[in-house]
């Protein structure tokens, strides 16, 4: 099926209708890798945060009185509009956020999975519990929240956005959606358009493109919302509360994923799982390995193995079949990285692989692999870039204390050929997921993705993400008259 590019993406979906933004300054899109400006616009002003609140409680009375079979069927068409518009969502991904041919297609299909798991959302129930009052029937209706605020990072736009969006609206809510400033389609105009074309009414998802410094305040303290689901960094993360006040608050912040090499593993597997966990979008996601920690009895024959695959993977344009590593998002993200690894160096680790940035804009950062122990900078921080870090570890024991010695809790990996004895590990391990003999880097749409520690709270996937998007409603029916104590 071929289908005319979605065009006005200059300006953005607010309360009902697509317009320029009132901000005096503009948005300016550019493409990381060549630094070609693809997109400029009119930035969304705290006016503009205003009315897309205003239209959202409009908007969402009657869109929670629709039907679940009405709601389905906007999911059903945006799963067939994300078939039949990969290719320029591939095109925009590579352009946008510098993701490589190969992982746009992933996200598109984690996409493409939770618009058909908001099927599964959209019937709400209610059931009846038990009274201690003779004749009193309790109804518990569970009802959608209301007004949900998102505000979502660059690193995978278009799933972090909707992975909050498609299950906040299948169940009836509205949405103000904030994509990053370094993503605006793909982190929200794009999938504005799409829910528009698949017949989401109007107003129901507005979409606000502004600098987080500038309008994010505005929009997690205003009155209207009931739920701030905020994925980003621990940073912005942790002052999210304190601003939010009485709100439901769904937040999913950095984190900084061990994976653990035990000493019966089968290395070949698990050096390519911690390759693949490393490097994938240059290190840029939040469950990537920060931390590769190895039993002392196969660590150097790991390093050995490890440093030979990462010298091997191509590093360049994304738009590129065979390129594995592409460009870093931005400037400040890469003098960030940079720094990471300079103190580190500093601190005592010992560079294995390095290299300086290449491509059109300098910011293609081949692999790095360091040596060192938990406590140098790359290893306590989160370094989101293509760094990593390989600790040695005395034994099993000593391996779970350094994988648990962090602030962080999001994903974490044990590698070993007794799967028992990997799950017991798992269960120790302080994180809100851990895979046995499998990458850091995994998402499901059907299981609990989440954190722990500074890495956050609540839970996305499955049945659990309904948790912050839904509240309960308690009607209590009395059939025969009561006595009262007066
Ligand atoms: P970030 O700087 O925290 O930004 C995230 C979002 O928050 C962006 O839309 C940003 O807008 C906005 N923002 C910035 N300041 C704000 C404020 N004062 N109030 C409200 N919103 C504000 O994070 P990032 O650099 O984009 O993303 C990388 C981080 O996200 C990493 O730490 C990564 O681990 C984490 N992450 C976590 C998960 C997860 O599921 N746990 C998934 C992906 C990424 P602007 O872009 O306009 O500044």
């Amino acid at each position: 099926m071929t289908s005319t590019p979605y065009d006005g993406l200059d300006v953005m979906p607010l309360a009902g209708a697509w317009r320029a933004g009132s901000s005096p300054d503009r948005f300016v899109d550019t493409d990381p890798y060549t630094g070609e400006v693809i997109l400029e616009g009119q930035r969304a002003s705290v006016s503009d945060v205003d009315d897309a609140y205003a239209g959202a409680v409009l908007a969402q009375r009657d869109w929670a009185r629709t039907s679940p079979g009405e709601r389905s069927a906007v999911f059903l068409r945006t799963a067939e509009l994300i078939d039949a518009r990969t290719e320029e969502l591939v095109d925009w991904l590579t352009r946008e956020a510098g993701t490589t041919r190969m992982r746009a297609y992933v996200e598109i299909g984690i996409v493409r999975a939770t618009a058909m798991a908001a099927v599964t959302h959209t019937a709400l129930g209610s059931r009846t519990v038990a009274s201690d009052v003779p004749g009193k029937e309790n109804r518990i209706y569970q009802r959608p929240a209301g007004v949900v605020a998102v505000i979502s990072p660059w690193n995978f736009p278009l799933h972090l956005s909707f992975r909050t969006v498609a299950p906040a609206l299948a169940v009836g809510n509205s949405v103000v959606l904030k994509p990053a400033e370094d993503t605006p389609v793909t982190g929200g105009l794009f999938i504005a358009k799409l829910l528009e074309e698949a017949g989401l009414p109007p107003g129901v998802l507005s979409v606000v493109i502004g600098r987080g410094s500038e309008i994010g305040d505005a929009l997690v303290e205003h009155p209207t919302p009931r739920v701030i689901s905020f994925t980003g960094s621990t940073a912005v993360g942790q002052l999210i509360p304190a601003k939010a006040g009485v709100k439901r608050l769904a937040l999913e912040l950095g984190g900084n994923g061990p994976m653990v090499v035990l000493d019966d593993a089968d290395l070949d597997h698990a050096v390519d799982a911690a390759i693949f966990s490393n490097y994938w979008h240059q290190g840029q996601i939040c469950m990537a390995t920060n931390r590769v920690v190895v039993d002392a009895s196969v660590h150097d024959e790991l390093v050995d193995r490890f440093v030979a695959r990462a010298r091997d993977l191509v590093t360049g344009d994304p738009r590129l079949p065979e390129t594995h590593v592409g460009p870093i998002i931005s400037e400040r993200q890469l003098a960030g990285v940079r720094n990471k690894v300079a103190r580190s160096l500093d601190a005592g680790a010992e560079l294995l692989l390095g290299g300086d940035p290449s491509g059109p804009t300098g910011r293609v950062l081949p692999p790095h692999v360091l040596l060192g122990t938990n406590d140098i900078p790359a290893a306590v921080e989160e370094v989101f870039g293509p760094v990593a870090t390989i600790i040695k570890a005395r034994d099993e024991r000593d391996a779970l204390a350094i994988a648990n010695d962090t602030t962080y809790g999001l994903s974490s990996a044990v590698f070993t050929t007794d799967l028992e004895r990997g799950i017991a590990f798992a269960l120790e391990v302080e994180a809100g997921m851990t895979h046995v003999n499998d990458t850091t880097v995994h998402d499901d749409v059907h299981a609990a993705f989440g954190g722990e520690k500074q890495s956050g709270l609540g839970r996305f996937g499955g049945e659990w993400v309904l948790d912050d998007l839904t509240t309960e409603h308690w009607v209590s029916v009395q059939h025969v008259r009561r006595p009262l104590p007066f």
